[in-house]
C-alpha cells in the first residue's frame, strides 16, 4: 500500500500495540507508558482496548480469573487495562473505546436482523473488520483527539483477535500509513542452565506479524536483561527496522517507571520520526514522584482483607491507590494479605492477623463467605483505634457492625446474606430499590459514577477540599433508609449523601472517638492516578504517618 494516497484531514495519528510470544507480558502497561509520555498541557488522548473474548463487558468474569473488573464513569465494565490508562495518563476512558468480540458480534447480529446487510452474506471478512474499523473512526471524528492509543488484546496469532489485526493493517487504506505507527511488544526469554537469552521465539513471533500483513515500526522486548547490540541487530534484521527502534522492556519493580525506562531510549524520537512530527512531554513531576518512591522516609504496613487474596490483580486498583498516596507521602507501603475465611473458620486469630498492621482496607466483594471474619476485624480496628478504610461491602460490613455493637441490633445484618440462609430482624444492608427486579446479570448493578454531598466539618469533606463530589460505583444494597436516625444517634457520622440525602454514600467515625475510621459506598480506588492520588488513601496513609509520630 502506497503512502502517498490522500485521505480524509484529521490530525489524529494512530498508534497500535500488540503483543506475541504469550500473554501477560505487560502490553497495558506499556501502552500507559507510552500514552503518558505524549500527552502534555494541550495534546488529547484517547485509548481504545479490542478484547477478542465473546463476553460482551468483563463484569461477569470471574475476578480469580480475568483480574478485577474496572468500572468506568458511564457505568461501563471494562477489562483492567483502563485502569493502567487512566492512571498513568490521567484520563478517564468512556466504555465506547473497549471493543470486545462480545460487543462486535452483538452489533454485528443485530444489523443482520435490521436487515441493513440485505442480501448479503455475512462474513468476517469484510463485514466484521470494517465495523472494527468503523468504529475507530467514529471514535476519531467524535473526540478529535491528537493520538489514539489501540491496544489488541491477547496474542498476534489467535483466532479470537485475528479481526482486530486484520482491522489494524487495513486501516491504513483509510488514514494513510504516515498517520499510524505499529508498535509491538515481544518475548525473549532466558535460559536457566546457561543464563542465555534466546530470540529465537521473538523472531518467529515477529515473522507472524509480518504475515499478517503489519510491519512493526517499533518493537519493545520484554526480557529479565538488557538486549546487547548483537541481540538487538538479530530481532532489527527480523523486522527491517533500525537497532535504535528496539526498546527493551526489562522487568520493573516498579511499573511507574516504566515511562522514565521508555523515555531514556528514546522511544518519542521514534515517533516523531514515525509521523514526522515533534512531540513534547513533561515528565518532572513524575520522575519527583518515582524519586520519592526510590527514597522513602516512612515505611508503614496496611492488611488488605479479603477473599480473593490469592489473586492480587483482583485488587489491583486498591493495591495501585496505596502506591500513590505513598509516592506522594514519601512513604513505603507494605501490604499484608489477610484471608478473612481463616479468620471466620477459626484458624488464624484477628489480634495475630493484625500484628505489626499499621492501618487496614476492607475492600469491595460479593456472597457470604468470609464477612463474618471481615467483621471481626472491623470491630477490631475500631474498638482498638486502627486506621480503617472501608470500601463498598467494606463500608456496608462497617455499619453492621456498628450496629450490631454500638446500636444494639444484635443480629443486624444485610439481605444480601439473608439470601444466603442467614436470618435477620434488622436488615440495616438492604438492596437498592431499584434493583429489586433484576435478574439479568450483566451490566445492571448500579454502576458507574454518581455525586455525593459531604457533610460539613468531616474528614471526607476535608479531604476532598469540597462539598460536591463524584465516585465510582458498583453494587446492589446500600445501607438500609429506614435506620439511618438510628446510627446517627449512636454516634456514626453520615458525612456522605446523594444529592437526594437518600443513599449514604460516606460514613465516618469523629476524630476525637477513632484517629481514622472512613469507609465508603463507592470505589474511590478507580479514580486514584499516580500524580493525583485518590483522597482516601492519602488520608488512610496520612494518618497512619501522624500516628506513629
Ligand atoms: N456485595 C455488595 C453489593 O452488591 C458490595 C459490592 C461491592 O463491594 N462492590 O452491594
Amino acid at each position: 500500500m502506497a503512502d502517498s494516497g490522500t485521505y480524509p484531514d484529521s490530525k489524529t495519528r494512530f498508534i497500535f500495540i500488540t503483543g506475541g510470544v504469550m500473554s501477560g507480558l505487560g502490553k497495558g502497561t506499556a501502552t500507559a507508558s507510552i500514552g503518558r509520555l505524549i500527552k502534555n498541557h494541550n495534546s488529547k488522548i484517547v485509548v481504545v482496548k479490542c478484547d477478542g473474548y465473546l463476553n460482551v463487558d468483563p463484569g461477569t468474569m470471574n475476578p480469580t480469573e480475568h483480574g478485577e473488573v474496572y468500572v468506568l464513569n458511564d457505568g461501563t465494565e471494562v477489562d483492567m487495562d483502563f485502569g493502567h490508562y487512566e492512571r498513568f495518563i490521567g484520563v478517564e476512558g468512556e466504555g465506547e473505546w473497549n471493543i470486545t468480540s462480545g460487543k462486535l458480534f452483538s452489533r454485528l447480529i443485530e444489523k443482520e436482523r435490521h436487515g441493513d446487510f440485505l442480501g448479503k452474506t455475512i462474513q468476517i471478512i469484510p463485514h466484521a473488520v470494517n465495523e472494527i474499523i468503523d468504529w475507530w473512526l467514529r471514535l476519531r471524528d467524535k473526540y478529535n483527539p491528537d493520538y489514539m492509543l489501540i491496544e489488541i488484546g491477547g496474542t498476534v496469532g489467535d483466532i479470537e483477535n485475528s479481526w482486530f489485526i486484520e482491522a489494524a493493517h487495513r486501516l491504513k487504506q483509510r488514514v494513510g500509513k504516515q498517520n499510524i505507527g505499529y508498535i509491538h511488544l515481544t518475548y525473549v526469554p532466558m535460559l536457566y542452565n546457561t543464563g542465555e537469552l534466546k530470540t529465537k521465539p521473538a523472531q518467529r513471533d515477529l515473522a507472524l506479524v509480518n504475515e499478517q500483513g503489519i510491519s512493526p515500526d517499533i518493537v519493545i522486548v520484554r526480557s529479565k536483561y538488557n538486549l546487547n547490540n548483537h541481540l538487538k541487530t538479530k530481532i532489527s534484521d527480523s523486522v527491517g527496522i533500525n537497532k535504535n527502534r528496539i526498546i527493551n522492556g526489562i522487568d520493573m519493580e516498579n511499573i511507574y517507571e516504566i515511562p522514565l525506562a521508555f523515555n531514556k531510549q528514546n522511544i518519542l524520537h521514534s515517533l516523531e520520526e514515525i509521523f514526522n512530527i515533534k512531540i513534547e512531554t513533561d515528565m518532572h513531576e513524575w520522575e519527583q514522584l518515582i524519586d520519592n518512591i526510590r527514597h522513602p522516609e516512612k515505611e508503614i504496613t496496611i492488611a488488605i482483607c479479603g477473599k480473593y487474596t490469592a489473586l492480587h490483580d483482583s485488587y489491583a486498583s486498591v493495591i495501585e491507590a496505596l502506591n500513590h498516596s505513598g509516592a506522594h507521602l514519601k512513604t513505603k507501603v507494605n501490604i499484608k494479605w489477610i484471608e478473612t475465611t481463616d479468620i471466620e473458620n477459626g484458624l488464624l486469630k484477628v489480634e495475630d492477623a493484625l500484628k505489626g498492621v499499621d492501618g487496614v482496607i476492607v475492600p469491595g466483594g460479593f456472597g457470604l463467605r468470609g464477612i463474618e471474619g471481615k467483621i471481626q476485624i472491623i470491630r477490631y480496628v475500631r474498638e482498638n483505634k486502627i486506621p480503617f478504610l472501608g470500601l463498598c461491602l467494606g463500608l456496608q460490613l462497617a455499619v453492621i457492625e456498628f450496629a450490631r455493637d454500638v446500636c444494639g441490633l444484635k443480629d443486624a445484618n444485610s439481605t444480601e446474606f439473608t439470601e444466603e440462609g442467614k436470618t435477620t430482624e434488622y436488615p440495616i444492608i438492604d438492596i437498592l430499590p431499584e434493583q429489586k427486579n433484576i435478574d439479568h446479570k450483566g451490566g445492571t448493578m448500579r454502576l458507574g459514577a454518581y455525586p455525593a454531598v459531604l457533610k460539613q466539618g468531616t474528614i471526607v469533606r476535608e479531604l476532598y477540599g469540597r462539598e460536591m463530589i463524584s465516585e465510582r460505583h458498583r453494587h446492589r444494597y446500600e445501607v438500609n433508609p429506614d435506620y439511618h436516625k438510628t446510627l446517627e444517634s449512636n454516634g456514626l457520622v453520615l458525612s456522605g449523601m446523594s444529592p437526594d440525602r437518600k443513599l449514604v454514600e460516606f460514613v465516618e467515625l469523629p476524630k476525637n472517638v477513632h484517629p481514622y475510621f472512613v469507609a465508603t459506598q463507592a470505589h474511590p480506588e478507580l479514580k486514584s492516578w499516580f500524580e493525583k492520588p485518590a483522597p482516601l488513601f492519602y488520608g488512610l496513609v496520612k494518618s497512619i504517618n501522624e500516628n506513629h509520630l
